[in-house]
């Protein structure tokens, strides 16, 4: 899935890239003949067809063939065109973006990207090198080399500004979607385990802070072995599912519910005393009794037991837990379908 949309965001980013290139040469095209530089208009015309390949290869998802073959020509064109206006016209600037195209590429080994940046660095040394050392083919007018080299400066600065701020964009995206796969129970959409931990330092510093009430419910479903083995484990992820709606509805929102275990739920409830716990308990109780399991069997109904707890000053979080599994375990050994104060 991941490599999927790698895939097509890379897909993208060439589709543009290779429309860019196209839009370019047709403009420089113009301008080279405007220039009276038959050679390189000509070249361009090239180019043009070119890029028309490069975006048949992208289409069909030939990657690799389509960025080599952009390479080269960018290579061969940047350095036809220094060859002729010299080093100052700015059209080396087009093989560093070369770097940024296996850079990406969501299946290049690092080698094979590291020697394609490699030649492509000498690509550029080797071509600086040696416009150093000879004049410009054509001499053109001060003014428009530097519209030349002030177009290419903007063209390429703008493009690398383009793909950084695509791949953060990107990068952004696939963070909060793992950090929302960590956080959220997929079955039931309450918090994980670890996501509560979380949520439980918050609000015990806040609760110290303050000295405010902080209420832990733990909340088991009743006999619901005998329910998956009953009516399958598809009926219970739907009880599952059912019991997470009761909570919704009974919790404000300012409390937090994560799936604990399996069939069990804890649940935080910040500035609140045991009287107002005990009351969210048994609503959580009663929704659970009325709400039907419909793909299960009609009169089919879930209890619930659940142990209320307040996290007394200075208590730990685990040694307050082990205190509510206790009143748990009374809970059942009572009778089950119940609320439990400890
Ligand atoms: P008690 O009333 O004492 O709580 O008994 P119980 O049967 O509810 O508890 P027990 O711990 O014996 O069994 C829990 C069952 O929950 C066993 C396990 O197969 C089931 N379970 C755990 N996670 C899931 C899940 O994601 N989906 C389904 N369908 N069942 C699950
Ligand atoms: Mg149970
Ligand atoms: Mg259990």
């Amino acid at each position: 899935m991941q490599t999927n949309l790698e895939d097509e965001r890379y897909i993208v980013f060439l589709r543009y890239g290779v429309w860019a290139a196209l839009a370019a040469h047709i403009l420089f095209g113009l301008f080279f003949l405007v220039l009276g530089s038959d050679l390189l208009a000509a070249f361009n015309l090239l180019s043009v067809a070119v890029f028309a390949g490069c975006a048949w290869l992208v289409a069909h998802r030939h990657t690799t063939a389509a960025i080599l073959l952009a390479a080269t020509e960018v290579t061969v064109h940047a350095w036809l065109a220094v060859w002729v206006l010299g080093w100052n016209s700015g059209f080396h600037y087009y093989i560093i973006t070369l770097m940024m195209l296996s850079a990406f590429h969501p299946h290049w080994p690092a080698r094979g990207k590291a020697v394609y940046s490699l030649l492509v660095c000498v690509a550029y040394l080797v071509l600086n090198q040696w416009s150093l050392m000879r004049e410009a083919e054509i001499e053109i007018s001060a003014i428009t080399l530097d519209v030349v080299r002030w177009f290419n400066t903007a063209f390429t600065f703008g493009f690398v500004a383009y793909l950084a701020h695509y791949y953060a964009k990107a990068a952004r995206e696939a963070e909060s979607k793992l950090e929302l796969m960590a956080s959220t129970d997929t079955l039931t959409g309450l918090y994980t385990r670890r996501q509560m931990l979380a949520v439980f330092d918050q609000e015990q510093s806040k609760q110290r802070r303050h000295l405010r009430p902080l209420t832990i419910i733990m909340v088991d479903i009743d006999n619901f072995k005998k329910l998956n083995d009953q009516f399958g484990h598809e009926c219970g992820d739907d009880a599952l599912k059912a019991i997470a709606d009761c909570f919704r509805q009974a919790l404000r929102i300012q409390d937090h519910v994560a799936r604990w275990g399996g069939e069990e739920f804890l649940i935080l409830l910040p500035e609140t005393n045991m009287k107002d716990a005990q009351n969210i308990a048994e609503k959580v109780r009663e929704l659970a009794s009325l709400s039907p399991i419909s793909s299960c069997s009609e009169d089919l109904r879930l209890s619930i037991t659940a142990s209320v707890g307040e996290l007394l000053a200075y208590e730990n979080f685990d040694t307050c837990l082990a205190r509510i599994d206790q009143g748990l375990l009374a809970g059942k050994r009572a009778g089950k379908n119940r609320v439990v104060l400890v």
